[in-house]
């Protein structure tokens, strides 16, 4: 077990909380507020227990000055001023001078939140390349450092890995709960079945490969399922596909046959639009198949009944568009029906489940993605190698 939040005495300690803020925007509003608000916890525990603390958190991808713009945690400074008010402060620095300051004039329970940590990935990738002077800096500016940011938690970047190199260390609540959820998936209940979908196959294919041992049934839809369709020689017309995965997709289809269900149906677009689907069992070299056919949601729900363990990644089919939500909306329905500990990992699958009101019925819906994928997988996670046992 880590150590975590409890195991420190914060009181008028400068406390470095590594939340994750990275939300949804759109036209400068806040899409879905719920990792912001699954960071509150830590952060209300931290303020009680006089500590002066200091959230950092990246947000988006951070190419260049433009990105900025458009990234700035400014606008979770304001979500923020709303619950702390004047407690509340936001640095648009993420060093130097003014946000040394702003730290020293701290009082206890006082917050000052520091603009995005990928600010600093322009023009050297400090953040994102775990530059350890940067992180070395950061970790100067505090005593403790509590990392709760989940979803970024399987990555090695001068905020998590970096400043816990060399600042005494421990989880927020957030992270506590997640890896105890997740570690009930270590001895999970057989059967298990793993729903895989979403876009990008090179992202989760080697991760697969480690799940594939563990499960008893591997169901794929989404994107991700039509290059493992072309591996077996199937026409997939212009539906997505990576054309380097595909000797390897065959690998695996070889390897684990029993294991690992394929769509037999899907209801296709002529471009990727939001047009009235056709449904067909074979795609035509002019179609895109945005979503898993009818025949495919009764086979999947057949495997979803057997299983006493289910863990989804990855969206089924292109739910942002009306057209294309019937595979993950019926297969939740499945899930609901089932008597399995179900539980999902990942942005797009959560919202999912939350736009078509099936989130109370899931077991327990993780902050995390990749981050969930790579632990279950038995990878380490880099944001908890430099944080003690206790
Ligand atoms: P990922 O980040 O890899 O989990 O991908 C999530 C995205 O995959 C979501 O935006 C989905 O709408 C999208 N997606 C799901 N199914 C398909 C599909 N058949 N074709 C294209 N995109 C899809």
């Amino acid at each position: 077990m880590k150590k975590t939040i409890r195991d420190f005495d914060l009181n008028n300690k400068k406390v470095i909380i590594r939340c994750d803020f990275n939300i949804p925007v759109s036209n400068n509003e806040i899409i879905d507020d719920n990792r912001i608000k699954s960071s509150l916890k830590t952060i209300n525990y931290a303020v009680n227990s006089g500590a002066k603390v200091i959230l950092m958190s990246h947000l988006g991808k951070i190419k260049d000055e433009k990105d900025k713009k458009h990234n700035s945690l400014k606008i979770v400074a304001d979500y923020l001023k709303n619950i702390y008010g004047r407690k509340l402060f936001f640095s648009k620095y993420t060093k130097g001078k003014e946000l040394e300051t702003k730290i020293e004039n701290l009082k206890n329970g006082e917050i000052l939140l520091i603009e995005n940590t990928r600010f600093e990935d322009v023009p050297d990738n400090m953040e994102s390349n775990c530059n350890l002077k940067l992180a070395k800096y950061w970790a100067s500016l505090a005593d403790i450092f509590i990392n709760d940011a989940f979803g970024t938690i399987h990555r090695k970047h001068a905020s998590n890995y970096g400043i816990s190199k060399y600042l005494d260390s421990g989880v927020g609540f957030l992270v506590e709960k997640e890896l105890q959820e997740l570690n009930s998936l270590n001895n999970p209940q057989a059967p298990y079945a793993i729903i895989m979908g979403g876009a990008k196959v090179s992202d989760k294919i080697k991760l697969i490969e480690h799940l594939l041992p563990k499960v008893d049934y591997l169901l794929i839809g989404g994107g991700m399922a039509y290059t493992f369709l072309k591996s077996m020689g199937e026409e997939i017309g212009i539906s997505l596909c990576e054309d380097d995965q595909i000797t390897y997709c065959k690998e695996l289809l070889k390897k684990y046959k029993d294991k690992i269900v394929l769509p037999i149906d899907s209801k296709v677009s002529s471009s990727f639009a939001n047009n009235k689907p056709k449904t067909v069992d074979k795609i035509l070299p002019s179609q895109m198949a945005l979503d898993i056919g009818p025949k495919t949601i009764k086979l999947f729900s057949k495997y979803i009944k057997q299983s006493k363990t289910i863990f989804w990644n990855g969206p089924l089919g292109m739910y942002e568009f009306s057209y294309y939500q019937d595979g993950c909306k019926k297969i939740l329905k499945s899930i609901k029906n089932s008597k399995a500990i179900s539980i999902l990992g990942g942005g797009d699958i959560v919202a999912c489940a939350k736009k078509f009101n099936y989130i109370k019925y899931i077991t327990f819906a993780s902050t995390g993605g990749g981050a969930t994928l790579e632990y279950l997988s038995g990878n380490k996670l880099p944001g908890l190698e430099n944080i003690k046992e206790k």
